[in-house]
């Protein structure tokens, strides 16, 4: 039985004509799901005691659960349990301009990259749409207020998991929906080109991030292994299709590692790379975990490799850190319990 959460209103408006029934009554469900924020059927009151029986044989409406909740000064980092006893987990972080949340997008990932813990769980599957959606209707259930952005920069690789994202990407976009602006919303992908391409066809202005990391294949070879599909000249070439495709900015990020990728030589190699792109490069300092080797590049590494983009007149910020006290910033997180 399909969750009523990961349904689209379109779906749903299909649903309804197939069954006889007028198609703004899906409207209706959504205005008691999204804008009541009602789950129970029962209480839909304008909908009649009849067809409120039959969506309650076709559609579940149970919710994933927070297992646990840590919190930091500007982040809360939620442990959810699936149903089949899964975990993900999911962060909440405030910033100047708002709430965010990112979002988990798989159990596991098997992009394998070497810095990243979320990897060493192999994927065990995709999430399904209602359990991304059901990410953000808790957290802000659990904090009483609405989230302004979001990023799909959780575990699992989102483009890998195609169908369900975008499902989920139009939910909470619908404006009777969740109502979240597609420019505030950031899928995030280490690469895989065919489906970028396919992104790059939907009618929607979401926001797309591009995890580099390192600017030649030699490296990314080592660190990535989807450059072995995608190598990097065939991914730039792609960046561009879809920036004049789209007419939008990309981001690209770039987790500074001590010692393998932040050389001043790397930041010219980058910036010979991005060279006329319409990008702006988002450098992360690396979050350590106890179980990898990697280490964080200095402030003043980052600084100067900053510096160096800027003079070779690339758009560059350096990602504000958050949450790694409660192993909740970017690549710290996990599909289990401990
Ligand atoms: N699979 C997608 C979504 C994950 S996003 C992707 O690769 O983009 C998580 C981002 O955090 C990615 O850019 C990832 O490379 C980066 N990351 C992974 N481990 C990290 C770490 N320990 N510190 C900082 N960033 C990390």
């Amino acid at each position: 039985m399909k969750n009523i959460y990961g349904i689209k209103r379109t779906d749903l408006e299909e649903y309804f004509l197939n069954i006889n029934e007028k198609k703004f009554k899906a409207l209706q469900v959504f205005e008691w799901l999204y804008e009541k924020r009602v789950n129970n059927f029962d209480e839909m009151t304008n909908i009649k005691k009849e067809l409120r029986d039959k969506l309650k044989e076709d559609f579940s409406n149970d919710w994933i659960t927070i297992k646990r909740k840590q919190e930091d000064k500007l982040t809360k980092k939620y442990l959810f349990e699936l149903h089949d006893n899964n975990y993900i987990e999911t962060v909440l972080m405030e910033h100047d301009y708002g709430l965010s949340v990112c979002v988990s997008s798989e159990v596991g990932c098997n992009m394998g990259c070497a810095f990243c813990e979320s990897g060493r769980l192999k994927k065990v599957r995709n999430l399904e749409s209602y359990e991304m959606v059901e990410q953000i209707l808790l957290i802000e259930k659990d904090i009483s207020k609405r989230i302004g952005s979001v990023v799909i920069m959780g575990i699992g690789e989102p483009l890998d998991n195609y169908d369900n994202v975008m499902d989920f990407v139009k939910i909470i976009n619908d404006a009777k929906g969740i109502a979240i602006g597609a420019r505030h919303i950031t899928i995030s992908t280490c690469g895989l080109i065919p489906k970028i391409k396919k992104l790059s066809e939907e009618p929607l202005q979401v926001n797309l991030a591009i995890s580099l990391h390192v600017p030649n294949n030699k490296v990314r070879n080592m660190l990535m292994p989807v450059n072995k599909v995608y190598s990097i000249e065939e991914l730039i070439i792609t960046i561009r299709e879809y920036i004049t495709r789209t007419n939008r900015r990309v981001t690209i990020e770039y987790v500074m590692l001590d010692s393998v990728n932040d050389s001043l030589d790397n930041a010219n190699e980058l910036a010979d790379l991005l060279h006329g792109l319409n990008v702006y490069v988002n450098l992360i300092p690396y979050n350590e975990t106890n179980h990898l080797e990697f280490k964080k590049s200095s402030k003043e590494t980052i600084r100067q490799f900053y510096d160096t983009l800027k003079k070779r007149k690339i758009n560059v910020t350096i990602r504000k850190e958050f949450g790694s006290k409660i192993d909740a910033a970017c690549g710290q997180l996990r599909s289990k319990e401990v």
